[in-house]
């Protein structure tokens, strides 16, 4: 897979317009900066890579925003060492943001077949090598492997997984988008056994989260 000077660049002028769009984080930063967008993209629509916009891939989902991939990874607030749970691989571009940070397990769940093959795939020709990489159901969580210290959701939520609030470990967040046609993003923070701080972030739209049907 290529990475050319001039997608090189293009990338350059996306990090400066994240930048300008309130993106601080600097881990956050150095993985859009050294992430190649253009290897997640479906075939045809490689030359708007380093649009900032969601674009359509298989099974009729979509790439997230570059913004909205930096926004919620800026809200997990990543430390090295930390367990990561990534609800919807998708096309894998998030997943590889997440492991272009330092020392994290990453963990991610996709529950299209179609997309994850095609993903997992990918990740064999780019070397990318999650933690684990899981064909099933998110919104279960991955109770085997709990307790995660940051779980991101990148897709709509009608409402809060539970599974996913009691896989968190005290200290952990949990970053979801919440609601039905659009959505607000929020984060959670297990401040104890049982209690949470939570805080939103805004209007943001996702494809939906899917609870036991396709
Ligand atoms: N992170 C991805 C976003 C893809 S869109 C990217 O940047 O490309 C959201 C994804 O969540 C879709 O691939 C969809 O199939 C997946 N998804 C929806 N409901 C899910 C569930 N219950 N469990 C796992 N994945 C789910």
């Amino acid at each position: 897979m290529n990475d050319s000077t001039k997608h090189q660049g293009q990338r350059r002028q996306l990090v400066k317009l994240l930048e300008e769009k309130g993106i601080q984080d600097k881990g956050v930063i150095t993985a859009v900066g050294s992430v190649p967008r253009h290897w997640f993209m479906d075939v045809g629509l490689e030359a708007y890579s380093y649009v900032d916009k969601a674009y359509p891939i298989d099974a009729n989902q979509t790439i997230s925003q570059p913004y909205t991939v930096a926004f919620q990874t800026q809200l997990l607030e990543l430390k090295i060492g930390d367990k990561v749970l990534e609800i919807g691989t998708g096309s894998g571009y998030q997943t590889a943001i997440l492991m272009a940070f330092e020392g994290l397990k990453v963990f991610t769940v996709e529950r299209q077949q179609e997309l994850f093959k095609k993903t997992k795939l990918l990740f064999k020709k780019i070397r990318l090598r999650p933690k684990k990489m899981i064909f099933g159901d998110g919104y279960r969580g991955l109770p085997d492997h709990a307790p995660f210290d940051a779980i991101i959701v990148t897709a709509g939520a009608a409402e809060v997984p539970k599974p996913l609030l009691k896989q968190l470990a005290i200290g952990g967040r949990l970053v979801i988008p919440v609601g039905e046609k659009k959505q607000i993003m929020t984060r959670y923070v297990r401040t104890g056994e049982k209690s949470f701080d939570r805080k939103t972030y805004g209007n943001f739209r996702f494809v939906p989260l899917l609870n036991n049907k396709n």
